[in-house]
């Protein structure tokens, strides 16, 4: 079996976009708020919508299951307040819910939180045990940083996040680190924020001792981990100057990189410079870069064809593929069981 952990509706029906930009229209403009019963989309446009895209896709690469979640970028979590982070991210994660249960074979939800600026993390806490409870959702996207590209809230080993992690231990529901749009003009949304944020979560977990606090927390660092792997040596190193332990005792029992690099060099650094048990399948399809690389002739978020060509035994490859994933998502492990897989 195939997972794919790193998934986004990103080719949602028009009319989810549409609701959100009067929803943002009315912040600017002070006409009153859309109503979430306002949105309608049907079940046959959500079909198509996946059919002719991401099934589409994972048919013709072989990849059987995927993590689904919000579209990252349409999360801006700076927008507005908590009450509109709160309807939006109801809104996205309905949907997510919708497709998982039209295509249960292919789709599971992950959820968005509804995050805000300033905002205490106990606020999400009851949207986050409804797609837990209600929805079966597996796990969580947490925005490191809901203000868009300025860094106010404290790192994620500060206390400001325990109220969240205690509930993420109590279901055994991990998260994968993903910010939102970038609003800061210097950082590039997906080119530049998402890499940046990868690597300062990293380095945030080296320099504290969250996983001291929660033994059973578990991050999904995506992207393939930002700089970290590439830099592998610094980070040892930087830990070393800490007094921190090594890394694989300090970090690597609770943090989790993904396959998203878009390339064989990528992958094959990845591969070898962290533990197999570490990396877990993705794609982030259909995500950032959507196009062909014209040096090999096939998508640059086409993954697995990277995972097949790396230095791995098979056994490596399955853990890759399946068996981390199972071990990293325990809520995912459980539904599938329940199926007999
Ligand atoms: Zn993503």
């Amino acid at each position: 079996m195939i997972i794919d952990v790193h998934g986004h509706y990103t080719t949602a029906p028009a009319a989810l976009g549409l609701w959100r930009d009067r929803q943002i229209a009315a912040l600017k403009d002070g006409t009153p708020m859309p109503r979430a019963s306002e949105l309608r989309i049907s079940d046959d446009e959500l079909r198509e919508s996946i059919e002719t895209n991401q099934l589409r896709r994972m048919r013709e690469r072989g990849s059987d299951l995927t993590i689904f979640s919000p579209r990252a970028s349409f999360m801006a979590h700076h927008i507005g307040d908590f009450e509109v982070s709160s309807t939006w991210a109801a809104l996205c994660n309905e949907l997510c819910f919708r497709v998982s249960q039209l295509f249960p074979e292919h789709f599971i939800g992950a959820a968005m939180l509804p995050q805000s600026p300033g905002v205490d993390p106990i606020s999400c806490l009851t949207e986050l045990e409804r797609c837990v409870r209600d929805y079966g959702f597996v796990g969580i996207n947490l925005n490191p940083d809901p203000s868009g590209g300025h860094w106010t809230s404290p790192p994620l080993t500060d206390r400001h996040w325990y109220p969240l992690y205690e509930t993420m231990v109590e279901h055994a529901i991990p998260a994968m680190i993903h910010v939102s749009t970038s609003c800061n003009a210097c950082f590039h949304t997906t080119g530049a924020h998402y890499l940046n944020a990868d690597t300062t979560a990293f380095m945030q977990c080296l320099t504290g001792d969250l996983f001291k606090d929660f033994p059973t927390l578990r991050f999904l660092i995506p992207h393939g981990g930002g700089a970290v792997p590439y830099h592998w040596g610094r980070f040892r190193g930087l830990a070393q100057e800490l007094k921190k332990p090594l890394l694989d005792e300090h970090l690597l029992n609770n943090i989790f990189f993904d396959t998203c690099v878009y390339h064989q060099p990528g992958i094959d650094l990845l591969t070898e410079v962290i533990p197999v048990k570490n990396v877990l399948f993705a794609s982030e399809m259909i995500g950032a870069v959507r196009g062909v690389d014209p040096t090999t002739g096939h998508y640059y978020d086409d993954t697995r064809r990277y995972i097949e060509a790396a230095d791995l035994t098979d056994e490596e490859r399955h853990q890759i593929f399946e068996g981390n994933a199972r071990r990293v998502f325990g809520r995912l492990d459980a539904h599938l069981r329940r199926k007999g897989l």
